[in-house]
């Protein structure tokens, strides 16, 4: 008889614990419900990025004056300068630039050190392609001016999570983001 007492009473406690470890992970979830979203509806909505954002690199073919500087300074050698030396005027002539977005890191170093200033890093960051290939640009390429999210009318953008739509936030309030985004200690 003692031992089925005994074992019962283990049965309960373990049972008792469960609960609790259960009731434990609800009130994790139940505290989340109150945070604000951290994701977009991509590609309805698009987040601006921030004004030092490292995106696709724009190119000026007109100011380059071939010295390779951002070919020494990349990590990688990566950025290719097609130049042919004109011996009437003791110049080089570039005749064709290219960086390949398939292995770029993105940086910053050849735009930081160029002594021309004819690379730039855009806001642009939707460069996905099927072929890979298709992502080694050309100085044609990479003169193209970046598309702006804010100037596109088919996508809603979001400078950021509370400026979403109406209703999107719905019993989130912006001052419960404002709580929430400041830093621990902060009244
Ligand atoms: S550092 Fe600038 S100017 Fe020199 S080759 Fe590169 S892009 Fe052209
Ligand atoms: S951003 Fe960096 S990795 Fe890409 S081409 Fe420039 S220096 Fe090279």
């Amino acid at each position: 008889m003692l031992p089925m007492v005994s074992q019962v009473t283990n049965y309960t406690q373990e049972a008792v614990r469960a609960a609790r470890y259960i009731g434990q992970g609800f009130l994790v979830t139940l505290s989340h419900m109150d945070r604000p979203p951290i994701t977009i509806q991509y590609p309805y909505e698009k987040l601006v990025p921030s004004e030092r954002f490292r995106g696709r690199i724009h190119f000026e073919f007109d100011k380059c004056i071939a010295c390779e500087v951002c070919v020494r300074v990349c990590p990688i050698n990566l950025p290719v300068v097609h130049w042919e030396f004109q011996a009437s005027r003791k110049k080089k002539q570039l005749k064709a630039y290219s960086i390949d977005f398939g292995l770029c890191i993105f940086c910053g170093n050849c735009v930081e050190y160029c002594p021309t200033n004819c690379l730039s890093m855009t806001e642009e960051y939707e460069l996905s392609v099927y072929d890979r290939h298709e992502l080694n640009y050309d100085n044609v390429a990479l003169g193209r001016l970046p598309s702006s999210t804010e100037s596109d009318p088919m996508v809603y953008s979001v400078q950021n999570m509370v400026s979403l739509p109406k209703g999107a936030m719905e019993s989130r309030s912006i001052n419960k983001t404002a709580t929430l985004m400041r830093p621990e200690g902060e009244a």
